[in-house]
């Protein structure tokens, strides 16, 4: 690819000034490479965990060890891994009804959920769909505060005057809202908290883009349950598909229940040949995750300096990989988009167009240039079509086709501006 001398000066100068932090993220991907090997280890993975079962695949040794080891790295007591969960919201859609009976409030307290989790809990969506509503569950919410921190006196006293709470759910990530991801140290404190009032709730953390990035994980700090997908960080750019649940004994036991039927649990479930790329994808997320940090970074330094508002900024802390950049018009953000398309590994031909994707209600457009259908730990990106023009972005398999493919978004902007001049 081509790109203007203004962009290779630029693209040396963010490096020089990102060397310190590259160091930092290089030494949470050794202490995460390091926990993941001495888990492989103790666990002794071994060449026949990567056999195929068919069927109903009991005793499947690979299946059990991998949950073993997820359990481990998650910090928790027990954990089930599954090629067969289709997505983050499946995976999370089996928690919050493994964990939840009639009466029951569920009550998240970092302001709204997941986009996608509105029609599981109810809050949108057709009644009698099957939606936890349905089922006599109801909902209450705690925004953040404008600062992104917990409102935690308003947190302990609904804790303490609605009794039938029995699910405390958190979203790490930002996701797509305008809001700080919350850090496992913050969380922790939280925890902390209300299990000094009450012992008798499940804390649930949505954790999407946040394994890895620290080297910790919400479950070291006491989460009951906490929730990913595979074609996210914890895959490695490797897995195919699939997603984690991973908590207490209890609560992983009651979760497992939802993914098959009451009594049958984790013991069964083929694993199809599935297992090694999800063993390789574990092995290669700590790596992936920091390629996907430093490309994130790079972005941040690159359009920060180009003079576009970006968040978080290069020298803030990071908490999980995404990333975002206010392009200002709707032809910027579709420049944008286009360039990250041209600077992916497959489909770099294509032209994103925007469209009216089913329940939003602006257009978006969106590029994604994967090997895997979807996947968000490959350097992708999307937004809506409206003010300020926000484009979110991830991933980046490899920092240097990442830095491609910033640069390739980046040369397409210049030249938008320099067309409209
Ligand atoms: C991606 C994501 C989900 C849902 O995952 P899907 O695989 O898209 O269903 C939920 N929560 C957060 C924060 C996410 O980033």
């Amino acid at each position: 690819m081509q790109f203007s001398q203004e962009l290779i000066s630029l693209a040396a100068a963010a490096e020089t000034a990102l060397a310190g932090r590259f160091a930092a993220i290089d030494a949470v991907a050794f202490a995460n490479t390091d926990r993941v090997m001495d888990s492989f280890r103790a666990h002794r993975v071994s060449d026949s965990m990567f056999q195929s079962s068919s069927g109903y695949g009991f005793d499947d040794k690979g299946r059990e060890t991998l949950d073993a080891i997820f359990a481990e790295l998650m910090g928790t007591e027990a954990a089930f891994v599954r090629h067969n969960i289709v997505s983050g919201t499946h995976a999370l859609s089996i928690g919050l009804f493994g964990l939840l009976r009639p009466g029951d409030i569920l009550y998240s307290v970092a302001g709204k959920p997941y986009d996608t989790l509105e029609q599981v809990i109810g809050i949108s969506g057709k009644a009698g769909d099957g939606s936890l509503a349905d089922f006599g569950v109801s909902y209450r919410q705690t925004e953040l505060n404008a600062d992104g921190s917990f409102r935690t006196d308003e947190i302990l006293n609904t804790l303490k005057t609605e009794p039938q709470i029995k699910v405390v759910f958190l979203q790490r990530s930002k996701g797509y809202l305008n809001r700080k991801t919350l850090s496992v140290e913050q969380i922790g404190d939280l925890i902390r908290k209300i299990r000094e009032i009450k012992q008798d709730v499940f804390v649930v953390v949505d954790n999407c883009y946040g394994e890895f990035v620290e080297t910790r994980e919400p479950g070291h700090v006491g989460a009951d349950l906490v929730i990913g997908s595979l074609i996210k960080n914890p895959g490695g750019g490797m897995a195919e598909c699939g997603a984690y649940l991973a908590g207490t004994a209890r609560a992983v036991e009651l979760a497992s229940y939802r993914l098959t039927s009451v009594g049958v649990g984790v013991e069964q479930g083929a694993t199809l040949g599935q297992n090694k790329s999800l063993y390789k994808g574990v092995f290669y997320a700590p790596h992936t995750v920091a390629q996907a940090l430093k490309t994130a970074l790079f972005a941040a330094y690159v359009f920060e300096k180009l003079g576009y508002t970006v968040e978080p900024k290069w020298d803030e802390p990071r908490y999980d990989i995404i990333q975002t950049v206010q392009t200002g018009s709707a032809e910027g953000l579709c420049a944008f988009c286009r360039g990250i398309q041209k600077g992916s590994p497959v489909d770099a031909f294509v032209t994103p167009e925007p469209w009216d994707m089913p329940g939003y209600t602006d257009q978006v457009v969106m590029a994604a240039g994967g090997f895997t259908q979807g996947s968000s730990i490959e350097l992708s990106a999307d937004g809506p079509l409206r003010a300020p023009f926000t484009a979110f972005f991830q991933g980046g398999l490899t920092y240097e086709s990442g830095k491609l493919g910033i640069l390739s978004a980046a040369q397409m902007l210049l030249e938008k501006k320099e067309n409209k001049a």
